[in-house]
């Protein structure tokens, strides 16, 4: 009697071991356990799929069109998301953007809050000492916008100018008018507001964006003057060489086949 009890109590414990094993797996993440088959509204088991798939991510300051910006639906679009996007597809990855203060985007990447960084980001030597960038995939002219009728013999002289803060031409111009002539805003909206109000006499900005802030707002104009011309390529942790060798891979192709012409050639239309 007594070890007919035993093994009823063995019995019920080890259903109960196999039920809680069985339970704890069917919670292992999976992409596809189960799905819908759309025309019945059954459930069907289909393959596990294996890995669940890799997210790149990207850091970003969306208010830098036509590089990065948030289009009419809410979504994030540009030359720097089209070319991530691709990139991420090509290296079956997922491409998950952070939109964040451009002053920050260094410090994100540099200690791995972000995968990389995509931004119209201009390759300079004292950013190298902080990040690796990839090969570069796009030129950028650092202008000046100025109010209709100021552009006569424009020069700095007793001037304020409006910068996106930590960006290049925010480096160049403290450089050479001195920080206290100088107002960084966050972004080059803000800054050309701020041009608009006449609280800066001009603002130093890449030439892509600056026709955009031109053609939204009236009565403004960019001097013929090129400030400076620079490279864009995407920034690297100085740890992660495989994602910057796997991204340099990928962009070399897509430049040999013409993508990225075309991804620029949408947003940037040569004028025929
Ligand atoms: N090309 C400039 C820089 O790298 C500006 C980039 C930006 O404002 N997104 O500093």
């Amino acid at each position: 009697m007594k070890k007919s009890l035993k093994y009823i109590v063995l019995a019920v414990v080890a259903v109960l071991v196999i039920s809680i094993f069985a339970a704890c797996g069917s919670k292992t993440p999976t992409n596809n356990e189960e799905t819908t088959a759309p025309d019945e509204g059954t459930t069907v088991a289909v393959e596990e799929s294996t890995a669940p798939i890799k997210q790149l991510v990207m850091g970003t300051n969306a208010a830098f069109a036509p590089y990065e910006f948030v289009d009419d639906n809410g979504a994030f679009a540009g030359i720097d998301v089209e070319i991530a996007q691709t990139i991420a597809a090509k290296l079956g990855m997922e491409l998950v953007i952070k939109d964040m203060e451009f002053n920050s985007l260094i410090t994100a990447v540099s200690e791995g809050a972000v995968d990389m960084v995509l931004a119209g980001l201009t390759v300079t030597d004292e950013r190298k000492e902080s990040v690796d960038f990839s090969d570069t995939y796009a030129t950028g002219i650092q202008v000046i916008i100025v109010k209709e009728g100021a552009d006569a013999d424009f020069d700095f002289a007793g001037k304020k100018v409006g910068v996106q803060a930590g960006t290049t031409g925010d480096i160049y111009i403290t450089d050479e008018v001195g920080q206290e002539n100088v107002a960084q805003y966050s972004n080059g909206a803000q800054a050309v507001q701020a041009l608009m109000n006449g609280q800066v006499d001009c603002v130093v900005i890449d030439n892509e964006p600056a026709k955009n802030l031109v053609a939204a707002n009236e009565g403004l104009t960019i001097l013929e003057t090129e400030y400076t011309v620079e490279d864009y390529a995407a920034a690297f942790s100085k740890e992660n060489t495989e994602l910057r060798d796997a991204f340099n891979t990928a962009l070399a192709e897509l430049k040999a086949d013409g993508t990225i012409d075309a991804i620029i050639e949408k947003y940037i239309p040569s004028e025929s």
